[in-house]
């Protein structure tokens, strides 16, 4: 059954896609209810009133009608503000669009998502504020395995629990293996010891407090490849937004 609620909700927009002839589907992330799916009448038509407020990378509180199972509406921007970095910058933007994509993979609509509307909130602003972007995406990814039924163990090694060790990374056991047990898994990733650092601690790094990281440029690179192996083999999704960042990337070098 669907219900609906008149509400002032806080929104960070996700994308936004053309509809029919003078329409608009616009998707946020809401902290209320959810990624919501908003049908917004007339949005293309010249001077349309809420323009500035359904550009891409906006963020802010609006009112409108929330419902459970169909489109949803918005009838007016309260409070709004952009990532205005993001929004001018094409990298930037590959990036922020990569991990709103992965949020929206990862999660159902309309269930609510507080802790990762909070977390793109503080992802998103570190981006926009200038911290490395690549190191911002990673610690998403890193925090979004779980949700995607991927936990690696990262807090000691998975056979002895061992905290304090030369570590490396085993998929076939899913997570560390400590020195000690490297035999077991002749597949092990053979990462460097400041890779696994980064790994497990992005892995519990909370966005709200980040104010400085600086990675090296191997390490960070490492990162990359052990994400994408890890996203590639274990998660199994493939999203347009993250070929487009790495095809960004790759005309960067
Ligand atoms: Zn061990």
């Amino acid at each position: 059954m669907n219900s609906q609620t008149y509400m002032n909700f806080h929104g960070i927009l996700l994308y936004r896609k053309d509809y029919k002839e003078n329409d608009m589907l616009v998707k946020f992330i809401t902290a209320e209810s959810g990624k919501k799916m908003f049908f917004i009448r007339g949005a293309r038509k010249r001077g349309f009133k809420m323009m500035a407020d359904i550009l891409p990378f906006t963020y802010g509180t609006y009112s409108g009608k929330i419902n459970s199972n169909s489109l949803s509406y918005i009838y007016s921007a309260l409070d709004t503000d952009h990532y205005e970095n993001i929004s001018s910058d094409i990298f930037l933007n590959a990036y922020a669009t990569y991990i709103m994509s992965l949020i929206d993979a990862a999660y159902p609509d309309s269930v609510p998502i507080l802790t990762w509307f909070n977390k793109l909130f503080d992802a998103l602003k570190l981006i926009d504020n200038g911290m490395d972007p690549a190191i911002i995406t990673n610690i998403c990814e890193i925090q979004l395995l779980s949700q995607f039924g991927v936990q690696p163990e990262l807090r000691g090694c998975v056979i002895c629990g061992e905290t304090n060790s030369n570590f490396d990374f085993s998929e076939a056991y899913g997570g560390l293996l400590c020195q000690n047990h490297f035999h077991l898994d002749p597949h092990r990733l053979h990462l460097d010891q400041k890779t696994i650092y980064y790994l497990r601690k992005f892995s519990v790094i909370d966005l709200s407090k980040i104010s400085k990281i600086n990675v090296g440029d191997t390490t960070k690179k490492s990162l990359r490849q052990l994400l994408d192996k890890i996203y590639n083999d274990s998660v199994g999704i493939h999203l347009k937004s993250k070929s487009f960042l790495d095809q960004m990337n790759d005309l960067k070098l």
